[in-house]
């Protein structure tokens, strides 16, 4: 009889060269969900009329009524290759690109992805995010590529034609992983036909096929064509079982957790590597301190919350102390879980290398660091989200009864999903939520909220701006209230090279004064001057603080005030006090008192906010607003329909393609004329266009609305209708 699948995980997880932590992404309805569930059912992990029934992933109400997975769950199987049994934890990321913050947190756990794409629909605009997200967390691709019965059935493609598809489809790949890989990644984890790092099928009717696995068991392509055209789907998934080509795939291709932290570690944690934490999680030491990230919080109908983690060294014990890093809290671990399928089993220890579930830390959010070694824990790097929150929305219970369960709910949201933000506005009272679009908000804090029978009133959604300059400003004093201390500032655009690096993760620093030496190599690349380079004093949210001074006495005493004034002025512009951003920010000169008394805090950072934002009054401001690029495929005759809508609402076509009489059109809209897009498209086209996200920039907003923007903008916040600058604060 074959051995339990407990006992066998149980000797798995100390093995960590037995081991493969993946995730499947893809563009939505490509096949994903399908293609989790058939994984674990074809593995033996769940029975054939759940998986035939019910996505088994999708556990979610509100995922199955849309039909779309919004939540990573975990679940893992065992899969056997030439005799050999490897332990595969799969995390099932969300397709959604408005929940993108979901899919970068999945992504962190894992060490390598299967990217789906249909053999229909090619490449969208998902699968691409998917591959930058991968990319930015060093995980490696391996590609299936889905519904290829359709591509015989219904399209009846000829073997020619399906190769000439499968090819264009896995070149717009490979071009999607060189764009967005690192050097070092370019080559090597491109995906390839020959290898096997690339296989076909179809995942509905569980079959799959990959160059090596014809090869070896002696299956030709047309073969396949034969018994597919032949409704002989069963015999095929006997033949060729989705799940053993797909595993044997991923256990051949994708890392070992062991091996993948030698050159993730660095990527995803930025403290010293020579920390004997560091070392623990290079080598992934077992016996060391424990490392771990937080990356999903589930609510667990037994357990209150469980969290989903990735241990990167060290080892967990139920009963033992962890501290959490980013709550600043000691917690003891009730249980310590490894996953059988979805189901959870508990142990007394599991070591390094793997994806478990604990129970005991429900303070913990996504993202966060759990570690034996203390306070001292550099913790992970943030987790970076693609995109950053546009969109706030205010939000209150009908029944201010009600006002302790949504602030709970708030909170507990926020911590599942950090780019969904949560702020209160100090001088209302009121609870805002920033988000990355309408979608979001709506789907992640209103209908749950509905659901749990809180009524909510909702403001109407606010876009989140942006203020810049144009040109260079003159040299603005600013001086401080006992006139003896003066500040000369000048501001100026950022290089658009510069700005586009830092704001793409391209530029990687942790410290700005720590790591001068590799920032000022990195735009000296880019075409900065280096002796202006060494000058770079900070650098905050796409903005650059710059030293231009010499020999001031006492410099490096105010030096950290300097720092302290720029991100006030970053982080609350003279405009209309939003965000600063594409800012160079230089100080020229410096008076300062001798007496140390006389130049704190009160006397340095009034003038050193007034003249740069003075400065910045002085180069043409200017406002920059969110505008997604969208993709709408819309069937070709409805198509001027489509662009209608994209046209009435400041919107820019820049790219249309038509393709089987489907209409793919990409535009750019400004966020602040999407609001009920969806809907409007929807109208407009018979319900038959929809649209999915690509991008999100700021752009500069045309002149003759900005200043009425900025007017509306302040008289929201209460703000004078003109700016005004108090030199003596
Ligand atoms: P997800 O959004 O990527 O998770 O996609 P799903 O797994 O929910 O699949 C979307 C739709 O495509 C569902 O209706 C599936 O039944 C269907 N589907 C998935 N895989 C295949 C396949 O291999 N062949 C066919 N014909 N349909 C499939």
């Amino acid at each position: 009889m074959a051995e339990d699948k407990t006992i066998i995980i149980q000797k798995l997880m100390h093995n960590p060269e037995k081991i493969r932590n993946i995730g499947t992404a893809a563009h939505i309805d490509h096949g994903k969900t399908t293609l989790s569930d058939n994984l674990l059912f074809g593995a033996g992990m769940i029975s054939e009329e759940t998986a035939g029934k019910q996505l088994f992933m999708d556990t979610d109400a509100q995922e199955q009524e849309r039909g779309i997975t919004i939540f990573a769950a975990n679940a893992s199987m065992v899969h056997s290759v030439n005799g050999e049994d490897y332990l595969v934890n799969l995390i099932d990321t969300p397709g959604h690109v408005d929940f993108g913050g979901d899919v970068t947190r999945a992504m962190r756990a894992v060490d390598g992805v299967i990217i789906v794409a249909c053999a229909v629909e090619g490449v969208m605009p998902q699968t691409e995010t998917v591959i930058r997200q991968a990319m930015r967390e060093r995980v490696k691709p391996v590609l299936f590529i889905n519904k290829v019965d359709r591509l015989i059935r219904e399209l009846k493609l000829t073997p020619e034609e399906m190769q000439e598809r499968f090819m264009g489809i896995i070149k717009k790949v490979n071009t999607l992983i060189q764009k967005y890989a690192e050097e070092q990644f370019h080559d090597e984890w491109l995906v390839k036909v020959d290898n096997g790092s690339v296989t076909f099928g179809s995942a509905f009717r569980k079959w799959a096929i990959s160059f090596p696995y014809m090869k070896k068991n002696n299956i030709s392509f047309k073969e396949i064509i034969q018994s597919c055209t032949e409704d002989k789907d069963e015999e095929l998934s006997k033949k060729a079982p989705l799940h053993k080509v797909v595993l044997n795939m991923v256990v051949t291709h994708l890392p070992n957790p062991r091996d993948a932290q030698k050159y993730r570690i660095p990527k995803i944690w930025t403290g010293d590597p020579e920390s004997s934490i560091g070392k623990d999680m290079l080598v992934m030491n077992e016996k060391g301190k424990l490392a771990a990230v937080v990356t999903k919080l589930v609510p667990d109908p037994h357990a209150g919350m469980v969290a989903t983690c990735r241990l990167f060294s060290g080892s967990v014990r139920a009963g033992e102390e962890v501290h959490l890093v980013g709550q600043r809290k000691d917690k003891r671990l009730q249980q310590v879980t490894i996953y059988k399928g979805a189901q959870r089993i508990q142990m007394e220890e599991i070591p390094a290398g793997n994806i478990v579930g604990l129970v005991g830390i429900e303070e913990a959010f996504s993202g966060e660091t759990v570690t034996s070694v203390g306070v001292d824990m550099q913790p992970f790097e943030a987790i970076k989200h693609i995109f950053e929150p546009v969109v706030t929305k205010s939000i209150e219970p009908k029944n201010p009864g009600d006002l302790t369960k949504m602030v709970n709910f708030l909170r507990q949201v926020n911590r599942e999903d950090p780019t969904l933000e949560i702020d209160i506005n100090e001088e209302t009272g009121e609870y805002l939520v920033h988000g990355l679009g309408e979608l979001h908000i709506d789907a992640k804090v209103e209908r749950p909220l509905r659901d749990k029978g809180i009524d909510i009133k909702t403001s109407p959604p606010i876009v989140v701006y942006r203020e810049t300059v144009k040109s260079v400003s003159p040299e603005v004093e600013g001086k401080s209230s006992n006139k003896h201390n003066r500040f000369y500032y000048i501001v100026e655009p950022m290089d658009p090279a510069i700005y586009n690096a830092l704001m793409n993760d391209k530029i990687v620093f942790r410290d700005v004064r720590k790591d001068i030496k590799e920032i000022v190599e990195q735009m000296v690349k880019l075409g900065m001057d280096r002796d202006e380079a060494k000058k770079i004093k900070d650098i905050y949210k796409g903005c650059m603080f710059i030293d231009g001074t010499k020999g001031v006495q006492y410099m490096h005493e105010v030096i950290e005030l300097l720092v302290q004034g720029f991100h006030e002025v970053v982080d609350r512009g003279p405009q209309a006090d939003e965000g600063c951003s594409g800012l160079v920010v230089r100080i020229v000169d410096i008076k300062l008192h001798e007496d140390s008394i006389h130049r704190g805090p009160a006397q340095v950072l009034p003038p050193v906010r007034f003249a740069i934002k003075h400065a910045m009054m002085k180069a043409h401001p200017s406002l920059l607003e969110p505008v997604q690029t969208i993709r709408i495929d819309v069937p070709e005759e409805l198509m001027g329909n489509a662009m209608g809508q994209v046209q009435n609402r400041r919107g820019q076509i820049i790219d249309t393609e038509i393709e089987r009489g489907t209409a793919m059109l990409t535009c750019k809209l400004p966020v602040a004329e999407m609001f009920g897009f969806e809907a409007a498209l929807k109208s407009a086209t018979g319900g038959k266009g929809f649209y999915s996200l690509i991008d999100v920039e700021f752009r500069e907003m045309p002149r003759e609305l900005t200043s009425t923007v900025v007017k509306q903008i302040r008289a929201r916040k209460g703000l004078p209708e003109t700016p005004v600058f108090e030199e003596e604060e």
